[in-house]
């Protein structure tokens, strides 16, 4: 774990720009961020996942999901 821990809204904002995709994109693709505990030199505590990821718990899954769908249509702010 780095010491520099995200908020879930910053490690999207991360994502986004790393992967050169809108929040849209991301969301069409069915990519949603949920916490990561892997225990790697440089995780940040989030990763983004898919309906395929194993091991996402539905509360995880649906926060995710409704992050995803605010940050899509611009209504959570930047
Ligand atoms: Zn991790």
């Amino acid at each position: 774990m780095s010491e520099s821990n995200l908020t879930i809204q910053e490690f999207v904002e991360q994502y986004a720009a790393g992967s050169k995709l809108s929040f849209q994109e991301l969301d069409d693709l069915g990519l949603y961020p949920v916490p990561c505990d892997c225990g790697d030199w440089d995780c940040n505590g989030w990763q983004m996942a898919t309906n395929n990821t194993p091991d996402v718990s539905e509360l995880d899954k649906e926060t995710g999901i409704v992050l995803m769908l605010k940050l899509a249509r611009g209504a959570a702010g930047r």
